[in-house]
C-alpha cells in the first residue's frame, strides 16, 4: 500500500488503545494497523503550507509559511501564550476565528504525560489535547469562559506544576505510575490565587488513555526530514503524535505538518 500526500497531524479516536488515522477520505491509512509491519517515510521535498497550500523552503510553527505566520490567528502568540490572548477585548488577528476558538469555555487541567503538567485547552478539543501529548493520564481542574482566564490560571499554576513534557521519557515505559491526580487538584485548589478558585470544578474524575505500543525501546533517536529523507523501519508503536519504531528511531509527525511524503507498507 502507498499513502502520498501532505502530512497532517495523526486524527485519533479515542477508543483503548486509542485509533490514529494519517491522511484523510478515502487515503485514510489507520496506523495501529500497521504496527508490526515494515513501513517506509520517504521524503519528497516539498512543504506545503496547510493553511494556504503554498510552497514554502521552510515551515513555522509546525506547518505554516512564513506569510501566514506572520499574519494567521493559528499561530498568533496566544496559541503557546494563552495568557497573552486579547480577543476577549476585541483585539485578535480575526475576531471570527477568536470567537470560535478563544471566546470558548477553556479547561484547564492536570495530565501525566512525561511527570505532571498543567495545560489549557478549548473545551471541544478534549481528549484530543491529552492525546496529541502522550498523556497517561488526566484531570479536568478548572473550567473558564475564555482562552485568557484559562491562560491566568494556568500562568499561576506553573509556580507549582510544570508546563514541559519530556519526549523521552513520555516515549518510555519510565513513566510515574504514583501521582494521585486528584490529590494533585487538590494541591492545586489550596495553590492558586483565591479570585480563580470559583472556576475550579468538583469533578474527581480520572481519564486514563491506552497507546497502542507493542514495546517501548531502550533507547530512543529522534528522527527529522530536514536531515534524512528516508524512515525505514518496523513500527512498534504510536504514542501522542509519534511513531516509535523497533529501532529505537522516534517521528514526530505533527512536527512535519505540510512535508510531501510517500508512506509505503
Ligand atoms: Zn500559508
Amino acid at each position: 500500500m502507498v499513502f502520498q500526500g501532505s502530512l497532517l497531524k495523526m486524527v485519533s479516536v479515542f477508543n483503548s488503545p486509542v485509533d490514529y488515522y494519517i491522511g484523510t477520505g478515502n487515503d485514510k491509512i489507520h496506523v495501529n494497523s500497521i504496527i508490526g509491519k515494515n513501513l517506509s517515510l520517504i521524503y519528497l521535498n516539498e512543504i506545503n503550507c496547510i493553511r494556504c497550500g503554498r510552497k514554502t523552503s521552510k515551515s513555522f510553527h509546525q506547518g505554516y509559511c512564513y506569510p501566514c505566520f506572520m499574519t494567521a490567528p493559528e499561530t498568533d502568540d496566544c496559541i503557546l501564550k494563552p495568557e497573552m490572548c486579547r480577543a476577549h477585548e476585541g483585539i485578535s488577528r480575526d475576531m471570527e476565528w477568536s470567537k470560535e476558538n478563544c471566546l470558548q469555555e477553556h479547561y484547564v487541567y492536570l495530565a501525566v504525560s512525561s511527570g505532571l503538567k498543567v495545560g489549557v485547552t478549548r473545551k471541544s478539543q478534549i481528549p484530543t489535547r491529552w492525546i496529541d501529548q502522550g498523556a497517561n493520564s488526566a484531570i479536568k481542574i478548572a473550567l473558564a469562559p475564555n482562552r485568557y482566564i484559562a491562560g491566568l490560571i494556568e500562568v499561576d499554576l506553573k509556580k507549582y506544576f510544570s508546563d514541559k513534557t519530556n519526549w523521552r521519557i513520555m516515549l518510555s515505559d519510565k513513566m510515574d505510575g504514583t501521582i494521585n491526580l486528584v490529590d494533585e487538584k487538590k494541591r492545586a485548589l489550596n495553590s492558586v490565587k483565591k479570585e480563580f478558585v470559583p472556576y475550579f470544578t468538583e469533578d474527581t474524575e480520572i481519564h486514563t488513555i491506552q497507546y497502542p505500543v507493542i514495546t517501548f525501546p531502550r533507547k530512543l533517536k529522534s528522527f527529522g526530514f530536514d536531515t534524512n529523507n528516508e524512515l525505514v523501519g518496523k513500527l512498534s508503536g504510536i504514542k501522542g503524535q509519534y511513531l516509535i519504531f523497533e529501532d529505537g528511531t522516534v517521528f514526530n509527525v505533527r512536527k512535519h505538518n505540510g512535508y510531501k511524503i510517500e508512506l509505503r507498507y
